[in-house]
């Protein structure tokens, strides 16, 4: 049957936009997925409401395809809206995963966006199919739909507090129904939820730059553990979990969100141009003519480079637009492909030269060791390069995509051996407090990080129960088995 639900479908990057009481909600939505786009380019979807029916469109492609058609924005008629983009590993591209999911319960149609990853949602998955329950995707976020479904409670914020109290993870959740519209922020505040209002409508979504779209004003970040609830009494804050300390995803700040976004507080390109000041403080390079990036993640930390060291900054490598992140092409023998296609070296101005070059990561290190390769190539004299994150030594359990740890190759190589291994002539990565600096911290509170850093630090704050409990993909092998047994 082709059915995937191996521990990589699990794997998601995603962006959640929603808009509450505003007559083109479907159209501000479109436009705020479109500002989310770099969080997940396989699918994208938009549900709305009119306050009695719920219209729903979804494709798989990047919003611009899907919600170009001005008949589609049409027929997503009323004045709620929620929508996705979403980006999956393998195997889970089919349009049955694209979300938001909706689903007609005892109550009426409810409808759910899910931004991260939960950590126990095999272990639900299984109990909730053992009484009855019968799932029509194979991700993570459809548990959700089912223990609200299941709550006995009578309001929808409490019936959502009933299904959130059992799940784990790092998430972002917007869920509309009965006329509401309700954002999540889990316990840690790991995955980023912000709310925003456009006159007398209200928006919640993944970042801020989908409210600079729109032309929207920034309210607030939600809080770790919050749940806001929009409705015709305005907006209503909760608090589900025991109060925690935030935790937040330093990876957002290093990679993964938009550079021109706030969250928490924080500008990501103040954090990431400040890493490469704290970077050339940290591992200066003697003699060195150019600091380059790796466009265009590598940017904003190389200006930081370039200042604080006084080295020019140049950009040596050209990035072509028209393609995705390397990274997030699924399969091997793209991914291999991807550098190539995406990335050239600007020949005139690398010949002869010492760069110093800076990107934001590296995972497996085939980026690093191609591009490495190709600034060579290009004439470059020396090339050292300067990774503005810690080593990426354990994969997320909490919503950013990466490989298992084993692939990982800081899981098992020093700098040294890396540096070997993409032929650099020097390799450094921030340190962990330097990142901390960076980040606004004096230092890492050891005893009660300010971040969640688990890729750097293998330290997880929210306990991996699949994981422990050695849970990936039994669901699937059970179904397999019942399936070949027929
Ligand atoms: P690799 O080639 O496997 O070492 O991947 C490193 C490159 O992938 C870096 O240039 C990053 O910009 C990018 N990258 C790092 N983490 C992610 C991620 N979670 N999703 C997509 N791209 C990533």
């Amino acid at each position: 049957m082709g059915f995937e639900y191996d521990s990589d479908t699990l794997h998601e990057e995603c962006g959640v936009f929603g808009v509450y009481n505003h007559p083109d909600a479907a159209a501000l939505t479109a436009l705020g997925l479109h500002a989310l786009q770099h969080r997940g380019q396989e699918a994208a979807g938009i549900v709305t409401s009119d306050g009695e029916l719920f219209y729903a469109h979804k494709g798989i492609g990047l919003v611009g395809a899907t919600f170009s058609d001005p008949d589609v924005i049409n027929n997503l008629k009323g004045n709620l809206a929620i929508g996705h983009n979403r980006y999956a590993t393998t195997g889970g591209g089919m349009l049955r995963n694209v979300q938001p999911f909706y689903a007609d319960m005892a109550f009426g149609g409810f409808t759910l966006a899910h931004n991260g990853n939960l950590t126990n949602a095999h272990t639900l998955r299984k109990n909730l199919v053992k009484r009855g329950s019968i799932f029509q995707s194979t991700g993570d976020t459809e548990v959700i739909v089912h223990l609200v479904s299941m709550s006995d409670k009578e309001t929808i914020a409490d019936k959502l507090t009933d299904a959130v109290r059992e799940i784990k993870g790092g998430y972002a959740l917007l869920a509309s129904a009965k006329g509401q519209l309700i954002g999540v922020r889990d316990a840690y505040g790991i995955r980023p939820l912000i709310l925003g209002k456009l006159n007398d409508s209200y928006i919640l979504a993944s970042e801020s730059c989908a409210l600079d779209i729109i032309g929207a004003t920034f309210i607030r970040d939600l809080e770790a553990g919050e749940m806001v609830i929009i409705n015709e009494e305005g907006v209503t804050s909760h608090f589900p979990f025991k109060r925690r300390q935030r935790r937040s995803c330093i990876f957002e700040y290093i990679y993964f969100a938009r550079p021109d976004s706030f969250m928490d507080g924080q500008s990501v390109y103040d954090t990431r141009k400040n890493i490469g000041i704290e970077l050339a403080r940290e591992s200066a390079v003697d003699g060195a003519d150019l600091v380059v990036p790796v466009p265009d993640s590598g940017v904003p930390s190389a200006i930081g480079y370039a200042q604080e060291s006084g080295i020019p900054f140049e950009l040596g490598i050209i990035r072509n637009h028209y393609i995705g992140r390397t990274f997030i092409e699924p399969g091997d023998s793209v991914r291999h492909l991807g550098v190539k296609l995406k990335h050239n070296a600007n020949r005139r101005y690398l010949e002869g030269k010492s760069v110093v070059l800076v990107d934001d990561s590296i995972v497996r290190g085939t980026t690093s060791r191609k591009i490495v390769e190709m600034v060579r190539e290009a004439g470059a004299r020396e090339v050292h390069m300067r990774i503005s994150s810690p080593p990426t030594s354990h994969s997320c359990f909490y919503g950013i995509d990466t490989p298992d740890s084993k692939e990982l190759l800081a899981h098992t190589k020093s700098v040294e051996e890396i540096c070997e291994f993409i032929k650099a002539d020097s390799l450094a990565y921030i340190s962990l407090d330097g990142l901390y600096r960076a980040a606004g911290e004096t230092a890492r509170n050891s005893d009660a990080p300010q971040y969640c850093d688990a890729c750097f630090t293998g330290e997880y704050p929210v306990e991996l129960t699949d994981h422990d409990n050695k849970m990936t993909g039994t669901t699937v092998s059970d179904l397999r088995e019942r399936q070949s047994s027929k």
